[in-house]
């Protein structure tokens, strides 16, 4: 890279050519910091207000967010490598621990980073507790999360894939006749994110259990909503580790828990299984090494924030919260029946919908788009063994129905004006056919500039992309995939 002479940039910023490329010789002024900080937000989603229906939970109440960023500070340098030389964090993660094992069935637990984490940990947990004779495997549902496979992939299990019903959930059968010697753990989910609907957990954990194999509840995204839900007296299927079989759970707190990200808990109905998620090395002549999750040093703010924000909103906050939600998502699901040509995918358990379109005139990733221009982010998901392309709203405590519906509506009516995105069918047989290994990240990036994706941002037209992608199979949408996020960062 040449280097550039530094010139001062108008306005005070920081030298020219220098912002990205290369450290400053002289460090900047904490104004000057903040001010880039806040400039390259600018083109970033919300992350309060409801306008975002995914990604960003928002309790509508400042306080508790503003006290969850001044725990987080309190804990920012504190390092969670030693918990013998920051006692603080074994108080903390106790009590966080507790307080999600008190409402989800019991058990001895981790804290952990986030969702993918808490998986990777049952998922090792279970490997190591019951080894087996063959290549461990994973009995997973068609809507289970990726992060099962991520797990997989890292730890060298083979995925034993089982297809959902018509209203999304799990079927029994086809788990039990996956079950094989080296099956180490079975999954079910309460509910699954894409459709927010619940697997039948009682059942599969009994199939478990008489097959001898563990059995993982990934209630990432429901297990700090449901408790509540079923509080306020609707009906909640049991899910937790009070059903028979069930041997590990997961629930993020950095979804309905309304924490900042960093925080999830993994909880085992049995305490030797938690020890064989852990990892410890003294093949090396420096410090011990012991760590219950995958980090090693890490940052105590994610704990300390969640503890605040568990401890701040209390029981009756989150019960407020989920009727809020939940109503939202009711009153969501009704409007939507009355815009033409959409339709609500499965009954979800949890504020979480799935809006699919019956009308080949409307196209749902061009209603993102549409809603995108009028300041609304609606998560595109795409088409999977026989599940139409939809579009996903997470609602939450700060959801404003009327107005979500209102731009739902007026987003839809605009996509049926424009149309669906015109892909050359010739364009998918290409992209199928794609040598991927003879082009690097510029070639990719002058590609992806052919067909009208611009990396550098510009107008977001995702619309073209989606329907790309959805006109593969998942092998060439990874593959694509990767090389994106490759040429996204290459810059
Ligand atoms: C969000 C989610 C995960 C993964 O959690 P991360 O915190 O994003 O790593 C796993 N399972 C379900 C059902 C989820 O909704």
């Amino acid at each position: 890279m040449p280097s550039e002479p530094a010139e001062a940039a108008p306005g005070g910023g920081p030298p020219s050519g220098t912002t990205e490329t290369a450290l400053p010789e002289h460090g900047r002024t904490a104004g000057d910091l903040l001010t880039e900080l806040a400039r390259l937000r600018d083109a970033d989603l919300p992350v309060r207000g409801g306008h975002v229906t995914a990604y960003v939970y928002d309790t509508g109440r400042e306080a508790v967010h503003d006290l969850a960023a001044t725990a987080y500070r309190e804990m920012l340098e504190v390092n969670c490598l030693d918990p013998t030389a920051f006692p603080s964090i074994v108080a903390l993660e106790r009590r966080v621990v507790s307080a999600v094992a008190d409402r989800l069935g019991g058990g001895t637990g981790i804290f952990t980073s986030g969702g993918t984490e808490s998986i990777m940990l049952a998922v090792k947990g279970a490997r190591d507790a019951r080894p087996v004779a063959g290549r461990p495997r994973i009995v997973l549902p068609a809507t289970a999360h990726p992060a099962f496979h991520k797990a997989a992939h890292y730890l060298g299990l083979a995925v034993d894939p089982v297809p959902v019903d018509g209203g999304f959930r799990a079927d029994p059968a086809a788990v039990a006749a996956a079950i094989t010697p080296d099956t180490v753990l079975v999954v079910a989910s309460a509910p699954s994110y894409p459709q927010g609907v619940m697997d039948p957990v009682e059942e599969i954990a009994a199939i478990a259990a008489s097959a001898g194999v563990l059995c993982h509840v990934d209630a990432c995204v429901g297990g700090w909503v449901l408790p509540w839900l079923r509080d306020l007296g609707r009906p909640v299927p049991p899910f937790d580790l009070s059903v028979p079989g069930v041997t590990s759970i997961s629930c993020d707190l950095h979804k309905y828990g309304y924490a900042p990200k960093g925080a999830s808990v993994v909880l085992f109905a049995d305490e030797s299984v938690r020890r064989a998620a852990y990892f410890a090395s003294a093949e090396w002549p420096g410090y011990t090494v012991i760590n219950a999750g995958v980090q090693s040093s890490k940052s105590a703010g994610p704990l300390g924030a969640a503890w605040a924000t568990l401890n701040a909103v209390g029981a009756r906050g989150y019960r407020d919260l989920a009727a809020t939600a939940m109503g939202t998502a009711e009153r969501f699901i009704a409007g939507v029946a009355a815009i033409p040509g959409l339709r609500v995918l499965g009954e979800p358990a949890v504020p979480l919908v799935a809006v699919a379109s019956d009308d080949p005139a409307l196209d749902v990733f061009t209603v993102a788009d549409e809603a995108r221009a009028r300041g609304w982010f609606f998560q595109p998901q795409l088409a999977y063994q026989g599940i139409p392309p939809n579009l996903h709203f997470t609602l939450t405590g700060v959801s404003d129905v009327d107005a979500l519906l209102s731009a739902l509506a007026d987003a839809a009516e605009a996509a049926r004006a424009v149309g669906p995105p015109d892909v050359p069918a010739d364009l998918l047989d290409a992209l199928a056919g794609l040598d991927l290994d003879a082009l690097d990240d510029a070639g990719f990036t002058g590609l992806l500039a052919a067909v009208g994706v611009d990396l550098d941002g510009g107008g977001p037209e995702m619309a073209v992309v989606n329907t790309v992608l959805n006109g593969l199979p998942p092998a060439t949408r990874e593959a694509l995939l990767v090389r994106f996020l490759s040429a996204l960062y290459a810059g």
